[in-house]
């Protein structure tokens, strides 16, 4: 099986499973101790936690504290909910995760617009009164890269926060500047499934969507895991160490697979992007059959969320483009263990099965 959807979820690093096995914790151990507990073995555990949220702040900007949650899901909520903001504008091509939460408080919140290249314009009109504005850092569906420093200084200049949403750009990007939150998932860069991680701008304060024993100061009552915090720390420390060589190695993937479906067409920016996303149209593809085609190789029509819902993507609806050629798109999504036979195998079997197809 050629896995080619690292959008939807990352292998767990071997540093990130090694750090987590001695937290799992059975009776001969002490890694099964309550992090918030006061006794020894507590305290070690919570001392494992708190180096993780030393590593997981480090992929982030100074001058801001780390909240572990549930998911990137969560945080996202606990981002939105919790700020109390009742005016909201978010880009068109945001996760579910933002735009759900964003109807939930604001039916008829704002919505930027993207152009064909999937980037929202840096002077996108706010509207007046906005109390907080969501833009994503890299997009989960076409990759493209968002300028968000700028939107972040603008949505200041409008009297609002701003969010990021740096799931699929954590770890492998610069982290997003201006941001006064940002959401990560560790499982988005080679971490366990499970946990994400709000981090808060210093002075910001929000109020907690779980109540309970007060962990995570107040903010998101429930015991922490520290098998889960150890592999997101690890995960995030092996990010940092290997961001430069990462990066080259998926855009050596990158330009390989772009050179097999070379007359294919590149939904999306070719410059504001993370080249470990490749989301490409072909017209008159028929993807299910592709994918029923290419039983070994696992990748996504569109979007995880989007494909099996028969629902056409949101995201390529935004860029302009047609039920049809929406419906004509895959994605291609690899990363740190893909290898560059992977992706010459694949995209060479993509090719002939689309052939087969007659287009
Ligand atoms: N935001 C983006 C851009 C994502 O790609 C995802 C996952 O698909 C999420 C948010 C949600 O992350 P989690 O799975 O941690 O809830």
């Amino acid at each position: 099986m050629i896995y080619l959807d690292y959008q939807a979820t990352t292998p767990l690093a071997p540093e990130a499973r090694d750090a987590m096995l001695s937290w799992l914790g059975g009776p001969e151990t002490s890694g099964f101790a309550n992090p918030h507990s006061p006794h020894r073995p507590g305290r070690a555990a919570a001392a494992a936690v708190e180096v993780a949220r030393e590593q997981v702040a480090a992929l982030l900007p100074p001058g801001g504290r780390v909240i572990f949650t549930g998911s990137a899901t969560e945080a996202l909520n606990l981002a939105i909910l919790g700020s109390g903001a009742r005016r909201l504008a978010v880009s068109a091509i945001e996760h579910a995760a933002v735009l759900d939460t964003a109807r939930f408080v604001q039916p008829d919140a704002a919505v930027l617009p993207v152009g064909a290249d999937g980037l929202v314009a840096q002077d996108a009109a706010l509207p007046s009164g906005v109390d907080l504005v969501a833009v994503m850092q890299v997009n989960n569906e076409i990759g493209t890269i968002q300028p968000v420093a700028e939107l972040a200084a603008a949505a200041h200049q409008a009297g609002a926060l701003f969010l990021c949403d740096a799931v699929q750009g954590a770890g492998k990007l610069a982290p997003p500047l201006g941001a006064d939150m940002i959401a990560l998932s560790a499982h988005k860069l080679y971490g366990p499934k499970g946990i994400g991680a709000l981090w808060v701008r210093d002075g910001l304060e929000l109020a907690p969507l779980i109540h309970g024993g007060g962990q995570e100061g107040g903010l998101r009552s429930g015991t922490l895991s520290p098998a889960l915090c150890a592999g997101f720390g690890a995960a995030a420390k092996r990010a940092m160490a290997h961001r430069d060589e990462d990066a080259a190695h998926v855009a050596e993937l990158w330009h390989a697979a772009r050179a097999i479906l070379s007359d294919w067409t590149l939904n999306g920016s070719a410059h504001a992007r993370w080249l470990g996303n490749l989301n490409l149209r072909r017209d008159g593809l028929d993807v299910a059959r592709l994918m029923s085609d290419l039983r070994t190789v696992a990748f996504s029509a569109g979007s995880a969320c989007a494909s099996g819902s028969g629902r056409t993507s949101h995201v390529l609806a935004a860029l302009g483009l047609s039920g049809g050629q929406a419906k004509s798109s895959i994605r291609l999504g690899f990363g740190v263990y893909s290898t560059l036979r992977d992706i010459e195998d694949a995209c060479v079997s993509i090719r002939a099965a689309a052939a087969a197809q007659g287009v």
